[in-house]
């Protein structure tokens, strides 16, 4: 090589080393800039009055998407829900509970149930029965799909799409009885009012027809072998089940503190099993709206169509939500405008960056140009 081919060489590295030292002095500024909020984090959680009025701000913004929801008409007793509610319950780890607008109106948990039934499963049945019957991964495909069980011809994607619990529903029945887990859900959302909410359970029973196809197939794999009929019962039992966002709330502050009732030291689930919900939540709680959930939102999250949204703020808050106008992937839209909203304003992202764009215009252009490179 040449003495002036070398010199070349030797201005380039140079130059490299200067721009690395460049942003080497710029990251070592962002990062004194960003300390403080970063410090900060827990502070708006405890400042009652504030944080109040930040999540009143944020109902707001959120009821404006309810004219582009529909409330679930595929099951028709869901079809009578007023679509313009709206509610929530935060309750932190330390501080009070903030509740606004419909928090104590009661509806069916519906999908939301899908957690409880994974919970109890992991602690009755264990961890190795359960993963024997159902995979750990999201499925990309709507909650009810079963095309993509039939065609790979394995066990279900993830226990909390509807095949997948229908799994988790076979492995409970011979365990427990559905009297055993509304006894449970009361206690872990603390909340002695649930009850089986009758005349939503008739009405999906008659209308059940996917639902059933699902469990007739999973039984011609062999990954069901109770009976088709009562498994069913019990998945729909499950879902017909009457709480509130306050009692989503109180379940999702226990999850929050690792299966631990904060207030009397109780412990209601192992770590590991709250662990292994929470982590199921964040990749596959809203179905195929899982991935963009989590960029926008960051909070392990579960819906159901009739308006529910279970979150958990990991060791920080529960968060319980019902707005029953869904979007395409039925998840309740002015609830996750809202939980995107106080996740941005009180910092709950488990991934928090102060940097982050807060124009959501800019950031649905984000997300639009991910989509159509296949990057999500
Ligand atoms: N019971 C409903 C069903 O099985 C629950 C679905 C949901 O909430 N996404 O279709």
């Amino acid at each position: 090589m040449s003495d002036s081919n070398n010199k070349d060489l030797r201005e380039v590295h140079q130059d490299i080393n200067d721009k690395a030292e460049g942003i080497h002095d710029k990251l070592k500024e962002r990062a004194t800039m960003h300390l403080e909020p970063v410090i900060d984090m827990h502070y708006q959680l405890r400042e009652t009055a504030k944080a109040k009025e930040i999540i009143e701000k944020a109902m707001n913004l959120a009821r404006e998407e309810i004219p582009k929801g529909h409330v679930a008409t595929y099951i028709p007793e869901l079809g009578k829900e007023d679509p313009h509610q709206l509610g929530i319950c935060l309750y932190p780890l330390k501080g009070d509970k903030i509740c606004l607008g419909d928090y104590n109106t009661r509806f069916t948990m519906q999908s939301v149930s899908k957690v409880l039934m994974l919970i109890v499963a992991l602690e009755v049945c264990g961890l190795k029965n359960v993963f024997r019957k159902v995979g750990m991964e999201p499925s990309g495909e709507a909650f009810d799909s079963l095309v993509e069980l039939d065609v790979s011809n394995s066990k279900p994607y993830n226990p909390l799409i509807n095949s997948g619990a229908l799994a988790v529903c076979g492995l409970l029945l011979p365990e427990v009885s559905f009297q055993d887990m509304l006894r449970y859900t009361r206690n872990v959302c603390s909340d002695a009012g649930i009850e089986l909410n009758e005349d939503v359970f008739d009405s999906e029973m008659k209308t059940c027809s996917r639902n059933r196809s699902i469990a007739y197939l999973l039984q011609s794999k062999g990954i069901i072998t109770t009976d088709v009929e009562d498994t069913l019962r019990f998945y729909t039992k499950m879902c017909s089940m009457n709480v509130t966002a306050e009692s989503l709330a109180n379940l999702g502050k226990k999850l929050a503190n690792d299966g631990v009732c904060s207030l009397d030291g109780k412990r209601y689930m192992s770590s590991r099993t709250a662990r292994i919900a929470k982590t199921l939540m964040l990749t596959c709680g809203m179905y195929d709206g899982s991935g963009a959930f989590a960029i926008k939102v960051g909070i392990p999250t579960k819906s159901g169509v009739g308006g529910g949204l279970l979150s958990v703020s990991d060791k920080r808050a529960g968060i319980g939500v019902f707005g029953p106008a869904l979007d395409a992937q039925g998840n309740s839209i002015a609830g996750c405008k809202l939980l995107r909203e106080i996740s941005n304003e009180l910092r709950l992202n488990l991934f928090y960056d102060p940097e982050w764009n807060s124009d959501q215009d800019a950031e649905e252009n984000v997300l639009t140009a991910m989509k159509a490179a296949s990057v999500m």
